[in-house]
């Protein structure tokens, strides 16, 4: 495929994928004849279709359709026709194939289950031009083609466009009503528990938290350090007067090891002199 095409097509899946909810794999419909025609002159359809795409498709054929092939008695033909996967159309006997495929892409006015249709009939084509966002793909002899964007194609995606514009990106669009719904949704799950929960930590733990943290280890530790200071340890209770000092019942611990040290002091020379 040249380049300049490529870009072409590029652009216009884009346009599939963000206007109309388009998603790889592409579900992409065949008719008889296009798988025919791509048959009887070598060329590769499946990797045609992915690569005018330009993406992973998922290819599919009717009933109907394959019942074409069917009538041909080629196998090979058959056998290429079963490499798509089938649609089911229930048309039975089968139908024209065109009316086949309108039928299942045109769902009230709309190409509800996001088919690429790729179709030699032309009269095809151009009821499904019709239907907003339907890719229309055929050969053009040997050359697997992508029509430009049908004007209806064009005027829906105009009016997405404008509509997200003029009342905002939030309310606008298949994609903006997915999107903006579901974050709402879970802000509201996410505000409600938090101030419940908030509110509890405020009014029950902190209070209690802070006088556990407050008394508690200060109390457990002036409990084993005043034993373990008095009876053996001397390094320890300038450091543990030091960092408890600024509050007032440490100051008494400082007193009393101060005192100790000091009596200490005292007796000795005391016993010395
Ligand atoms: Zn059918």
């Amino acid at each position: 495929m040249r380049l300049k095409r490529a870009k072409a097509y590029k652009k216009q899946m884009a346009v599939y994928v963000h206007s109309f909810k388009f998603k790889a794999p592409f579900q992409t419909l065949v008719d008889a004849d296009i798988v025919i025609h791509c048959y009887n002159i070598k060329y590769n359809i499946l990797k045609g279709l992915s690569s005018t795409v330009q993406g992973e498709i998922k290819p599919m054929i009717t009933q109907c359709c394959m019942e074409q092939l069917y009538k041909t008695n080629d196998e090979k033909l058959i056998a290429l026709g079963k490499k798509f996967e089938r649609r089911r159309c229930n048309h039975k006997p089968a139908i024209d194939a065109d009316r086949c495929i309108e039928s299942v892409t045109n769902i009230d006015g709309e190409n509800k289950h996001r088919y690429v249709v790729a179709t030699q009939s032309e009269r095809l084509r151009k009821q499904l031009r019709k239907i907003p966002g339907v890719p229309l793909i055929y050969m053009n002899p040997g050359v697997m083609v992508m029509e430009m964007i049908s004007k209806a194609s064009e005027t829906h995606r105009d009016q997405i466009e404008s509509a997200k514009l003029t009342t905002g990106l939030n309310r606008t669009g298949a994609d903006a009503d997915d999107a903006s719904a579901e974050p709402q949704r879970k802000r509201r799950k996410v505000k409600e528990p938090n101030p419940l929960s908030v509110k509890k930590k405020h009014t029950v733990k902190p209070p209690t938290n802070q006088g556990d943290d407050d008394k508690k280890p200060q109390r457990r530790k002036r409990g084993k350090r005043k034993p373990g200071d008095s009876a053996s340890q001397g390094p320890e209770p300038p450091a543990a007067a030091a960092t408890a000092s600024p509050t007032s019942p440490s100051d008494t611990a400082t007193t009393d090891s101060a005192a100790i040290a000091n009596a200490n002091e005292k007796s000795a020379p005391a016993d010395d002199a």
